[in-house]
């Protein structure tokens, strides 16, 4: 997970959205509960910003760092727009169902739940959105401009790819394997390991293949790291084409430390590992 700039999405909005979003909500804020679900279902007002938010990461999932392929739900709703599987009774948050900043753009096995056996763990966001304190769970939009918004009071556990905090309270093994951060989620009753674990289950993170392919990729940037370190032993005693070779490698890394990189915090876990070790390692995250 990366952190995703919400001011940078907005600018990408397409021209007449905030419109058609307060139409769209409009249309359904007098409805009854059910009339409302049926409503919101049907309206999927929120495709409409599929590309916009798509491309921001190169097609990449903002939970899982995996890039999509081809998707028909690549929208998640972080706040569930019509249930909340922790409160059946809730109807979920409706008033943010057309709201671009409660959008995230995910892969269907991050935003859509699957079984053990479809998937070797289970998981999958879909409904889920547990709170640390089911009390400050808001159950209505804000009142007026004058009140504070009753979601500000929620502290949410699923971590938050538009918060800059979030995204690094996850951290990666070599072997692909997904954990909280050891050392700021050190404290296992505290709020930001309860966070990781619960997003890594809820998420989906931890699953077979998604960690076999980190794996690969941790593998290689291993590999090319080793290169590299070699190539700088070479360089240091005037060896020109070891030199050239040099920067290309320090490039790739670089490259794959990017944001838009698939797997990017997996390579900037196995990179910061390799920190004492590692020579080279420190002209890819120097400069
Ligand atoms: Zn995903």
């Amino acid at each position: 997970m990366r952190h995703v700039d919400l001011k940078k999405i907005q600018k990408r909005l397409p021209k007449g959205w905030s419109e058609t979003a307060a139409a769209a909500n409009k249309a359904i804020k007098d409805l009854e509960k059910e009339a409302r679900k049926k409503a919101i279902n049907k309206s999927q007002k929120w495709q409409e910003l599929r590309k916009p938010l798509g491309n921001f990461l190169d097609g990449k999932c903002w939970y899982c760092e995996s890039r999509l392929k081809r998707s028909l739900t690549p929208i998640d709703h972080y706040r569930p727009k019509n249930n909340i599987s922790e409160v059946p009774d809730h109807g979920g948050y409706w008033w943010l169902a057309y709201s671009w900043s409660n959008y995230r753009f995910a892969c269907s096995h991050c935003n859509m739940y699957g079984t053990a056996k479809s998937r070797g763990v289970a998981g999958g966001k879909a409904d889920h959105f547990p709170l640390w304190d089911e009390s400050k769970r808001a159950k209505g939009p804000r009142p007026s401009p004058d009140v504070p918004d009753p979601i500000d009071s929620e502290q949410p556990l699923i971590l938050d790819p538009t918060l800059e905090a979030d995204p690094g309270l996850l951290w990666f093994n070599p072997d692909g394997t997904v954990i909280p951060h050891p050392v700021i989620c050190s404290d296992q009753k505290g709020y930001f390991h309860k966070r990781a674990t619960e997003s890594i289950r809820i998420l989906g993170l931890a699953q077979d293949e998604l960690k076999e392919r980190r794996g690969r990729h941790c593998e290689k940037i291993l590999e090319c790291l080793a290169e590299a370190d070699d190539l700088l032993v070479k360089s240091n005693v005037g060896d020109a084409t070891a030199g050239n070779v040099l920067h290309r490698r320090i490039r790739e890394l670089k490259e794959a430390f990017e944001v838009m990189a698939e797997y990017s915090a997996a390579t900037r876990a196995t990179l910061m590992a390799q920190r004492g070790t590692s020579k080279a390692v420190d002209l890819v995250l120097g400069a």
